[in-house]
Order: C-alpha cells, then structure tokens, then sequence
C-alpha cells in the first residue's frame, strides 16, 4: 500500500472486533447490566465471518486448500454469504447448495457475491440423493481441491470463536463478565466463546437461547434426542432438529427456548428503544434475558453480555414486514391501528 494511505488492505481486515454495546432503555426494567455484542458490525453482517475467515484459512494451513479450489457448504444464510465473501478475496470458488425454501432474495444475493448456488427440493429427506446436503456431499467427493465447511460438524467452528468472540468480551468488560447469553444453532458461538470464558472464570454463567419445536435444550438436560420437540417455527438460525457436534453442550449451563412470535416482537423493541438494527435471533436473545428475569436468574450486580448475532436488514421481508406479522398472527387488530397512524 502507497505510503501515508490509511486503508484497510481487504475487507476481511474488519473481520472480528465487534463494539460492545450497553443496553439501556430496554432493560431499564430488568436486575442488573446488559452489554450487547453486536456482530452485524461484521463486514459481512454476521458472527459467521469468524467461522468462515477461520475454516478456511485453517484449511489453507494444512495445506488442504490452495488457490483456485473450491469451497462448499450448505446454506443459504449468513454462513453462506460469509464463505462467498472470504472466497472471493481469496480465490476460491464458492459452491453452495441450498434449499427450495430459500428466498429468491437470498439466492441473488449469494448469486451477487460470487457463489455458484444449486437450489435443491426443500420437500427430500435428509439422504435423498436430491436433498442439499447430498448434493453437497456428491460435489465434495467429485471436485479435487475442494473443502466441505460443514458448519454443524466442523469443531473449527467452535475453535473461531474460541480464538476471537470469547477474548474479545473478557477483554471488553475487563473480566467483569457474570452471564454470556447466546442463541445456539450449530452451538459454536456459543461453545468457543463459553469454553474461552470459562476458561478465565469458571463461575461465569453460559445460558443457551433455543427455540420451541428444537431438541437443544431437551438435550442438554436428560442427553436424550426426543424426536417429539421437533415441530416447525419460523426463527431462523436458532435451534435443531439434530443434536450437531460443534455444540458443547457441557460448556453450557442451561438453555431457555422462546416463541416465534415473542422475538419478533422484541427484535423490533429493540430496534425502537435502543436505534439498533440486529435480526430475529438477537430478537429471540433478548427475550430469553426477559424470561430469565422472570425467574431471578440475575441480580442488580450481574454484567450481562448478550450476543446480537447479525443484522436486521436480512428481515426486511419478514419481522420487520407488517404483512408478514400480521400473516403470521403476532398483531394483534389494536397494534396494527396504532401502527397505520404512523404512515399518515
Ligand atoms: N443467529 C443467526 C441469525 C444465525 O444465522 C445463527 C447460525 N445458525 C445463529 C444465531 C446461531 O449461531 P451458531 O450457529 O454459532 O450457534
């Protein structure tokens, strides 16, 4: 770089050290700190920049990718869009094969970020031939060069976050941390950073978010995977129906599920008291902080850090959509009136 420039040499510079953030007006109610870790400050909107930035040069490493192999996953949300990114600062092509559930949205934007997307039938069963792990799995086997990320069986997923998330909030609350709370889908957010901060103060509390109609929190208490969990909701990211092992469950102290229709209403809360943007799961976040308030988990001495896990702008077509709350049941008529005076 010319001398005197202060430029970032890529965007994957920005990667990582994302601003805590205080909360106020939405937990004035609630006993205690709250302190936001909010990864839409990543480059590529999401905590999934860490794992995708840290497989991948992982896999460079050892010597398994080299310029111009391809990589592969199966996914047409953050992770996805984080690979496309980190591949194409680094070469490589980006193969991702996805579900026909995703939005056209979604698979233009992957489009536009590079990524060659095989959009397979959402209605096959996980072993199908045509379902899009198979797909990806068949591509893995016939492309020499190429690196299946694999997010929800890969422990490097875990390992990112032990390597940046965890240092980077016993570092930004000075070791006063008392709770972390964060969503738990492939579960390596939350294991990594746990893992890291435990490892300073076994005492920290871990609380996991799932989701009702998911099999984490089942579990995580009885190490029992009840297909009777398993039914469909709508928050995206958060929760499984498979029990994934880039999850440490034993890092975990204890998992809170929440509704659908609670995070949406408090991503939007959020949005509104604290002027932050962050998608559904940092929504289902905070309303697991809520619950657990309810219980008197915390009291006026806990510094809670809470993991915002990506940016609102993905949801413009849903939780931030009132047809598409009103479509799924979560206005009620009086707050749907309330809400029209404001396009007056
Ligand atoms: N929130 C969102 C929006 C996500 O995409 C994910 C990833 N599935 C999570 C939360 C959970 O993170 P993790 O997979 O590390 O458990």
């Amino acid at each position: 770089m010319k001398e005197g420039i202060k430029a970032h040499s890529n965007i994957l510079e920005l990667i990582g050290n994302t601003p805590l953030i205080q909360l106020n007006k939405i937990t004035a109610s609630l006993k205690g700190n709250y302190y936001a870790k909010v990864e839409g400050f990543n480059p590529g909107h999401s905590a999934k920049d860490r794992i995708a930035l840290h497989i991948i040069e992982e896999a460079e490493r050892t010597g398994v990718l080299k310029p111009g192999d391809t990589i592969i996953e199966t996914t047409s949300g953050n992770t996805g869009f984080s690979i496309a990114m980190v591949s194409i600062i680094k070469g490589y092509d980006c193969i991702l094969a996805v579900s026909s559930k995703s939005s056209a949205d979604k698979i233009d934007m992957l489009r536009t970020m590079g990524a060659k997307v095989y959009v397979c039938p959402a209605h096959v069963k996980a072993d199908d031939p045509r379902s899009y792990y198979e797909v990806a799995k068949r591509l893995h086997n016939e492309i020499k060069g190429s690196v299946y990320i694999n997010q929800y069986f890969n422990t490097l997923n875990i390992a990112a976050h032990y390597k940046s998330t965890g240092p980077e909030i016993w570092e930004q609350t000075n070791g006063q941390i008392t709770h972390l709370v964060a969503c738990s889908g492939t579960g390596g957010t939350i294991s990594g950073t746990a893992r890291f901060l435990k490892e300073q103060n076994p005492n920290i509390k871990i609380i996991g978010i799932d989701a009702y109609g998911s099999v984490l929190q089942k579990y995580h208490e009885t190490r029992e995977f009840d297909t009777k969990e398993i039914y469909p909701y709508r928050i995206e990211g958060l929760g499984k129906n498979l029990i994934p092992t880039a999850t440490d469950f034993d890092s975990i102290d204890q998992f809170v599920k929440v509704t659908d229709e609670d995070s949406a209403h408090t991503a939007r809360e959020i949005a509104k008291t604290e002027g932050l943007f962050v998608g559904y799961t940092s929504g289902a976040a905070m309303q697991g902080i809520k619950q657990l308030n309810e219980q008197d988990v915390f009291s006026e001495n806990s510094n809670v850090v809470v993991i915002f896990p990506d940016h609102g702008s993905r949801y413009m077509s849903k939780i931030f959509n009132d047809e598409w709350m009103e479509q799924q049941g979560f206005f009620d008529a009086e707050t749907v009136e309330v809400e029209a005076i404001h396009y007056i």
